[in-house]
C-alpha cells in the first residue's frame, strides 16, 4: 500500500469536508453549519480563509479532521460534472463523498488489523475484504454504490467478530 492511499490532498479537492458535512457550534467549531451548505470561510478557490488560524479562532475540529483521501477521490469522480449549478448532482457528490469516507476508514481499519494475533484464515479473509473495500474506494464511481454498502456491512461484521476472537 503506497503512502498516497490515504492522502487528504486538499489541493485536489472541492473543499468537500467544508461543504458536505455538518457541524454544531461547540468547543471544536465556531458556528453551526448544515450538511450541504458551504462553510462561511470557504473561498471560491476551495481554500479556507482562516486555515492558518483555525485553532485560535475555535475551529480545532477542522484542524483535526482527516478525510483519508475521500475528498480527492470524490472530487476526481465529479470533476466533469456540473455539480456547482445542479443541486441534484451536488447531492450525489456529497453522498458519494460520505460513502468514500466510510470506505477509507474501513480500509485503514482492515489494514491496521494486520498486527493482530489472529488465526491465519482470518487474515486471509481480512485481506480479501481489504481488496474489496479498496476496489470500491478506487472505482471512480460517481454515485453511492450498493456494492460499496454491502462490503462495508460485511467488513463491519468481520471486525466485530474479530473482537470476540481476541477476547476469547
Ligand atoms: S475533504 Fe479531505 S481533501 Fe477535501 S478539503 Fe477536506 S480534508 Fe482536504
Amino acid at each position: 500500500m503506497d503512502e498516497t492511499t490515504y492522502a487528504a490532498d486538499c489541493s485536489k479537492c472541492f473543499g468537500l469536508c467544508c461543504t458536505a458535512l455538518s457541524f454544531e457550534r461547540s468547543e471544536q467549531f465556531g458556528h453551526d453549519k448544515m450538511a450541504g451548505a458551504p462553510c462561511q470561510y470557504l473561498q471560491a478557490d476551495f481554500r479556507c480563509r482562516i486555515h492558518e488560524r483555525l485553532d485560535a479562532l475555535g475551529y480545532g475540529g477542522c484542524d483535526a479532521f482527516d478525510c483519508l483521501g475521500a475528498g480527492p477521490r470524490a472530487s476526481a469522480a465529479f470533476a466533469a460534472e456540473n455539480w456547482r449549478r445542479d443541486t441534484a448532482v451536488a447531492r450525489r457528490l456529497y453522498a458519494r463523498f460520505s460513502q468514500l469516507l466510510l470506505l477509507q476508514e474501513m480500509r485503514q481499519a482492515l489494514n491496521t488489523a494486520e498486527r493482530l494475533d489472529i488465526p491465519v484464515e482470518l487474515h486471509v479473509k481480512r485481506l480479501a475484504l481489504l481488496g474489496q473495500v479498496g476496489a470500491e474506494a478506487d472505482s471512480g464511481a460517481d454515485d453511492v454504490t450498493r456494492s460499496g454498502q454491502a462490503v462495508l456491512n460485511e467488513a463491519k461484521a468481520f471486525l466485530k467478530g474479530l473482537a470476540s476472537v481476541l477476547e476469547g
